[in-house]
Formats: C-alpha cells, sequence, structure tokens
C-alpha cells in the first residue's frame, strides 16, 4: 500500500499509533532510499516524545528482522542459545559462558560485534589471538557448532540493514535513549540471527545505556515480550555496570582473564556472573531448573571441561592454542605505566564509562572506523570500587605502546575514580530476572 511519509510523520507527531502496514512502508522505503534521511529523522523524534505502544513495537521490531537476511540455523542440531549483551566496559562474558554452555551440551552459533564507542567488542577481543578467524563461511560455521558444540563469528551478510541505518541516523539525530528503540534494534537482529533461545544481559549503570535499574528492568520487559511473541524463549538478566567487570579493560588483557576465570583462576565477580549467565542459558537450552543448570556450570570450571571446550573453539576457527594453554605468550605492550591512588579511605566509585574512553585512548578501541586496534593496549585495575588504600599506592597499570597517549588516558581514568572516608555499601552484582 502507498502512503505519504508526511502524514505518517504527523500522525507519530499528534501521538496516534501507526499500523503494521505503516510501519511495514516506513521500513521498506527508508531501506531502499525513497524516504529521505530528514523525514526519517523527523519521524525518529517524534516517536522519541510520544513513544510506540508494545504492538507497534512489535512490527517495527518484525519489518527490521526481514529487511535483509534472516540466518537459518536448521543445519545445526539441538536447540541453539545466544545471548546479547547490552553493552558494557571489560565485559568479557561471551568468551568465559560459551564454552561453559558448549561444555554442558548447549549449541551457541554466534555472531557478535565489534566494539562501539567506549565499549569493547567479541570480535575485537577474539581477533587478538593470533591466527583467530572470524570471518567463516556458512556451511563450516555450522560444521564447528555440530562438531565442538560452538562458534563464534563476526556479524556477517546482509543482517538488519533497515536497522543498521536507522541506528546510524539515530546516532547523529539524539534519538538514540529510547526504550522501545533500543528494543526493537537489539531484538530484530537477534531473531535475524535465528537462534532459538535468547538470553538478554541488560546492563545498568554509569557505562550503560539504562542508567538506572528501573529503565533497564523496562527495557528488558520489552525486549522478553517481543522474543516471546515472535516464538522464541527468552529471558533477561538485570547486572551491575557502574564497575567494569572483572579487572582487565582491553582486548588480549580480557582474554587473558576469560582464560583465568575458566581456570578457576579469575575475579570473583566475573565468575559469579558468567556462572549465572551460563545457568539461564543451560536453562533456555532445556537442561534443567535454574539451580540445576548453575551446578552444572560451576562444575565444568573445576572440572576443566569448560576450559577445554575454549581451547577446541580456538583451534577448530584457526586460533594458536598455544596462547590459550600459556597465556604468556600475548605479547605485552611496551610500557606499563602505574596510577596512584590521589588520597587515603576507600574507593566508593570507579566510572565505568570513563574506564571504556581512557582504556579507547590507550590503544584498545577506534575513535575512527578505520582505526587500528592495539591489541596488547588497556587497564588491568588493581583495586576497586569498595577497597582501601593508601595515598601513592598503585589503584592501576595503564598499558600501551602510545607513550603520547599516557597523560590523557590517566587523566581521563583518575577523574572516573572517587574516593570516600568511611566504607562504601557493597552493591550488588545481580539486580534482577526476568523469565
Ligand atoms: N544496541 C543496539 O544494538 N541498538 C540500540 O539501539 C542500542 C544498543
Amino acid at each position: 500500500m502507498e502512503f505519504r511519509m508526511f502524514d505518517l510523520i504527523m500522525k507519530k507527531r499528534k501521538g496516534d499509533a501507526l499500523s503494521k502496514e505503516e510501519i511495514d512502508y516506513i521500513i521498506e522505503g527508508y531501506t531502499k532510499g525513497t524516504i529521505p534521511d530528514y523525514q526519517m529523522s523527523a519521524l525518529l523524534m517524534a516517536i522519541y516524545f510520544r513513544g510506540l505502544s508494545e504492538r507497534e513495537t512489535l512490527d517495527l521490531t518484525m519489518a527490521m528482522a526481514k529487511s535483509g537476511d534472516m540466518m537459518d540455523l536448521s543445519a545445526i542440531e539441538g536447540i541453539k542459545v545466544d545471548k546479547h549483551s547490552t553493552g558494557g566496559v571489560g565485559d568479557k562474558t561471551t568468551l568465559v559462558i560459551a564454552p561453559i554452555v558448549a561444555a554442558c551440551g548447549g549449541r551457541i552459533a554466534k555472531m557478535s560485534g565489534r566494539g562501539l564507542g567506549h565499549t569493547g567488542g567479541t570480535v575485537d577481543k577474539l581477533s587478538s589471538i593470533p591466527g583467530f578467524q572470524v570471518e567463516i563461511e556458512a556451511k563450516e560455521f555450522f560444521d564447528i557448532v555440530n562438531k565442538t558444540g560452538l562458534c563464534v563469528i563476526g556479524q556477517s551478510g546482509n543482517i538488519t540493514p533497515a536497522d543498521k541505518k536507522i541506528y546510524a541516523l539515530r546516532d547523529v539525530t539524539a534519538t538514540i535513549d529510547i526504550i522501545p528503540l533500543i528494543a526493537s534494534s537489539i531484538m530484530s537482529k537477534k531473531l535475524a540471527s535465528g537462534s532459538d533461545g535468547i538470553l538478554l544481559d541488560v546492563k545498568t549503570g554509569s557505562g550503560a545505556f539504562m542508567k538506572s535499574v528501573d529503565e533497564s528492568r523496562e527495557l528488558a520487559r520489552q525486549m522478553v515480550n517481543i522474543g516471546k511473541n515472535a516464538g522464541r524463549k527468552v529471558c533477561a538478566l538485570i547486572t551491575n555496570m557502574d564497575i567494569p567487570l572483572g579487572n582487565a579493560i582491553g582486548n588480549s588483557l580480557e582474554v587473558i582473564e576469560a582464560i583465568k576465570t575458566l581456570k578457576c583462576e579469575g575475579p570473583k565477580d566475573l565468575e559469579e556472573i558468567c556462572v549465572e549467565l551460563s545457568a539461564y542459558m543451560l536453562y533456555l537450552s532445556q537442561k534443567g531448573d535454574i539451580e540445576k543448570c548453575r551446578k552444572m556450570a560451576i562444575e565444568s570450571i573445576k572440572n576443566g571441561s569448560a576450559f577445554e571446550k575454549l581451547c577446541q573453539m580456538v583451534e577448530a576457527q584457526g586460533g594458536d592454542v598455544d596462547y590459550i594453554k600459556n597465556p604468556e605468550k600475548f605479547e605485552k605492550a611496551s610500557i606499563a605505566y602505574e596510577v596512584k591512588a590521589d588520597k587515603d579511605g576507600y574507593i566508593s566509585k570507579i566510572d565505568s564509562e570513563k574506564c571504556g574512553i581512557s582504556s579507547c585512548v590507550l590503544g584498545a578501541g577506534r575513535e575512527k572506523k578505520e582505526d587500528e586496534i592495539d591489541y596488547s593496549a588497556g587497564i588491568i585495575l588493581l583495586k576497586k570500587t569498595g577497597d582501601k588504600v593508601i595515598k601513592g599506592e598503585t589503584i592501576a597499570k595503564l598499558y600501551t605502546n602510545n607513550e603520547n597517549a599516557v597523560s590523557k588516558a590517566e587523566g581521563i581514568f583518575k577523574d572516573g575514580i572517587t574516593y570516600s572516608s568511611g566504607e562504601p555499601m557493597k552493591q550488588k552484582l545481580i539486580y534482577d530476572s526476568i523469565l
């Protein structure tokens, strides 16, 4: 059916709901280029102020999911499960969870992203392992999952071109932070990626899109609803991003920390979150109730089977397994600069976003799309929120090969550290779950 974009913008501006046919027309026209950016921008701003009903959000999600290829994973045996994190700093959970879930009999055929802004991306982290391939043809991708239980690749093909275009437009028109648009953007990609079960890790706090638990709960609720209405099994965890996860930020530093976690030698906060996320993914894989799945996840770390799965995945994807077995082989940055505490007291806050930006300045992320990443660059936190410190004590190490970046990175990092004289309240790692 033919509509006039002017009328549709006016309709939304007045606060009326758009029909499925109207939404399909908008998404098809904008993807093909017959609707120009300026009209789409006006519509997005009208949506920003007037919102979308749950029915409109579902219709928008489905229209975006179908705007490109829909992955067919039926060549992989069993229930395929996927995880999506709404983006964090130091979030290396996929590197730990995928092997745990595969070791417990789950199937992970995952497409991951590159770093975005101050947040890191799994594909960049995996690419820091020498030889590791993230671009793999569909047939080989399916074969690897059938053989090893897991394979993690970069987004390929023509998945959700509508979301790609709309996301880029939202980024420059101040229309990113609206829950129905975030929910439909994320869920369109997850539905198009083809897994039967989807676990959503909705991050809350300074390093995340959602700054409050209530906002995160609403985003999670809307995404779970969309997924269920589209016939998938979906659940969500609301997790803390007020503190970076674990101690390492930066690509190979995070791979090393993930390896340690799979060998029971990792930071406890990271291990706890990974066990919980794995338990929910195993639940989606119908391996038992959450309690049983939690026990299976813990056991797979203790008995070494999860670590063995990581080795199998790296080998199947062309990476050098020697680096996984002997992580001291990863190239080290030439500069390891020690950041000292400015005063006596407790660390009451570490701003995750500032840590992420500081790490990017050191070379771990891209400022422009075409920038090269320094895989060895990043930050190791030696003290975290709640720790007691004395003035002059080393609280973090900054790693880089770029001498000129150190003082700027230190300034940004230190700006994100808050001290208190009394011990701060302990923060929860996991706020809520939605089944
Ligand atoms: N991540 C996405 O993929 N889309 C959004 O809109 C926000 C975060």
